[in-house]
């Protein structure tokens, strides 16, 4: 099958003014789960598009042209909460031209799986991660249309929005890297450093603290190995020219062995990489950060 996402334009904040400048200057960062759903049908043997319509600045117009020429049989989109209006007329431009059925994953699903499923241009929600519920959601397109079977699917059935159970456990060292060969690598940029190429990882999914404000507390820990970890950051700088990374975990340095591993197999390779990471105050010390 042939599956193209799309990445769309969005504003981080739509009614307040002053933050304009947030806006400016985010930064442009590539849509890893889209490139991570991208890789995982790529591996499941499916052919792959992302059109990054942000980045490139494309209107809905430009990318419905795209589109027509890469000629897919789904449409995939992320929604999450912020962009979920935007990504919605997005989803309703490009469905009444293409007329091709739309899968959705992101944040919204975990919390609103049906309400996120309620827009009539919405076939399916991907809940958790994609690992397993995208292959096996191809597999039934193609096939069987036997939607109970995919794991963790929100899918429509007459009039009703079912949700299927997700018993498999994720490991997230299987994942295939991000399919950033599908990404204009070079336009990405950092605030404030610019340095290019740059790219977003992200090394472990989860956090296992308990601040009493965050929605990531107490979800569960999976790290990607620290050669797993090392490997992806070789193919960013051998492939796609990266020379600086922003490592996009809740929180990167959890397990001291894992970050000492990594550290201190980045400095054996020599890479001449920039990176950061996000970190509670109290898992650093002046030895880590020193390493
Ligand atoms: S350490 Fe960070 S990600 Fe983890 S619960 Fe606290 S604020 Fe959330």
């Amino acid at each position: 099958m042939k599956i193209a996402f799309v990445f769309n334009p969005f504003k981080y904040k739509l009614h307040e003014e002053n933050l304009r400048i947030v806006q400016k200057y985010f930064g442009l960062f590539p849509p890893l789960s889209l490139a991570w759903a991208a890789a995982i049908a790529e591996k499941a043997g499916h052919t792959a598009e992302i059109i990054d319509a942000r980045t490139l600045g494309l209107s809905m117009e430009e990318t419905l042209e795209r589109l027509r020429e890469f000629k897919p049989d789904i449409l995939g989109f992320m929604m999450t909460t912020y962009m979920f209006r935007e990504t919605l007329e997005w989803i309703r431009f490009l469905k009444k031209h293409l007329k091709v059925p739309v899968v959705i994953g992101g944040y919204n699903l975990r919390v609103y799986p049906r309400e996120s499923l309620s827009p009539p241009e919405i076939d399916f929600g991907v809940v958790e991660q994609a690992y397993f519920t995208l292959p096996a959601l191809l597999s039934e397109i193609e096939g069987g249309r036997k939607f109970a079977d995919v794991p963790g699917l929100v899918y429509k059935e007459d009039d009703r929005i079912i949700v299927t159970p997700h018993p498999q456990t994720i490991v997230f060292d299987d994942f295939p890297n991000p399919a950033r060969h599908l990404l204009p690598n070079h336009l990405y940029a950092e605030f404030p450093t610019e340095r290019k190429n740059f790219t977003v990882m992200v090394t472990s999914l989860g956090c296992p603290m308990n601040c009493t404000f965050c929605e990531a507390g107490q979800t569960i820990y999976n790290p990607r190995s620290p050669l797993t970890v090392v490997n992806e950051m070789q193919e960013c700088y051998d492939r796609y020219g990266v020379r600086e990374i922003d490592i996009f975990d809740y929180e990167f340095p959890m397990v001291r062995d894992r970050t000492l591993a990594i550290c201190r197999e980045l400095q054996r390779r020599n890479l001449d990489l920039t990176w950061a990471c996000r970190s509670r105050i109290d898992t650093v010390d002046t030895e880590l950060l020193e390493e």
